[in-house]
């Protein structure tokens, strides 16, 4: 036998979560509310109805029409996903070709690159300034030059937490000659988001999570808004049954409640803020803070030389980020849980 791996197999680049149990997490974005002990009682209720010895629906037409509704989508619009991640792993191999460009602006969420790999297609990149900003007017310019197929990017951003207005997300949708993927995990925090223009255009798929604002990445579930024949497509290229019955169960449950939806939404917003302010404080205090970046986000995005030394401080302090290489990404968490981040950076960058 002499069996060989493809070329493109070999020395994958891993995506590294963090992986132990820290007692103060903000490293993932997560909400930290926990789930209220009488929608959990309806998920249960709900889940030991399901009938585990057939497939799931293949169209979730329930969780569609639920969060067409949250969001004022026709359903038919909507892909239902195992979280976005598997939208993005479907839809980055797919619409591309080998040797075919994407274009992504750096720094973003990293699994966009990914999938390149996996058709032998290019991935370009544009950088952006020193605020994280970068004009429709570059990208337009760079997506024409490598030729760029497909354009993703995530906004509010992750992990710079900076936003780039709806204008401008239009202008460059409606300049390119590429499919444009609107990443919005955080769009619940922040506003222009364009799912509302997804049937103005031939190019515009919008992604959404419940896996941010609401509070439900234990489920998996993302979304894809696309016009109607792109979703056609999507559908087509899904695994029929990819979102598990459960999880279609426990997400209408959850996504019936809005007011409840609506709350959590507003709380995270609310501790984001809370601790920019304390972080704001901080920073001008401590020179090893170099800059803070404005959040559109639940998360503060911060660049430091010290952010390796300071995350593994962090760590035996049993607080948990992400480092960025220079930069670190931290999530609102709890008032208590933000405090004691904020103190404990204290106390380190003395
Ligand atoms: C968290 C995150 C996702 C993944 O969301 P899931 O629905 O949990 O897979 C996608 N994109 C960005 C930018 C994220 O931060």
């Amino acid at each position: 036998m002499s069996y060989e791996l493809p070329e493109k197999l070999k020395n994958l680049p891993k995506y590294d979560p963090v992986t132990e149990i820290y007692r103060v997490r903000l490293d993932a974005n997560e909400s930290f509310l926990e789930m209220p002990e009488n929608i959990k009682q309806e998920i249960l209720k709900a889940v030991s109805e399901v009938e585990f010895n057939r497939y799931p629906d293949p169209n979730a037409t329930e969780l569609c029409r639920k969060f067409g509704e949250l969001f004022h989508v026709k359903p038919e619009l909507l892909t239902a996903g195992n979280g976005s991640d598997e939208l993005i792993s479907i839809i980055v191999p797919n619409f591309l070709g080998e040797g075919d460009c994407m274009l992504t602006i750096l720094p973003d969420f990293s699994m966009y690159t990914f999938y390149t790999r996996m058709v032998g297609a290019r991935a370009e990149a544009l950088n952006k300034d020193e605020n994280m900003e970068v004009t429709p007017e570059e990208i337009i310019e760079k997506a024409a030059q490598c030729n760029a197929k497909l354009l993703v990017f995530s906004n509010p951003c992750n992990p710079t937490a900076v936003t780039m207005n709806r204008e401008d997300i239009l202008k460059i949708v409606g300049a390119v000659d590429a499919m444009v993927v609107v990443d919005e995990a955080y769009m619940e925090f922040s506003e222009g988001s364009v799912l509302d223009e997804i049937e103005n255009y031939e190019n515009l798929i919008v992604l959404k999570t419940c896996s941010k604002a609401f509070g439900m990445a234990a489920i998996r579930l993302g979304f894809a808004g696309a016009n109607a024949r792109i979703t056609n497509i999507l559908k087509t290229l899904k695994a029929p049954y990819n979102v598990n019955s459960m999880t279609q169960a426990a997400g209408s449950v959850i996504l019936g409640h809005k007011e409840y939806l609506e709350n959590c939404t507003a709380q995270i917003k609310a501790s984001a803020q809370e601790l920019y302010q304390a972080m704001k404080v901080l920073a001008e205090k401590k020179q090893d803070i170099q800059k803070l970046y404005p959040t559109a986000t639940n998360f503060l995005y911060i660049k430091t030389d010290r952010s390796s030394e300071i995350y593994e401080a962090l760590k035996k302090e049993g607080i948990s980020i992400r480092n960025m290489k220079g930069y670190l990404r931290i999530s609102a968490g709890s008032r208590a849980e933000n405090q004691e981040l904020v103190q404990a950076l204290d106390r380190l960058l003395a």
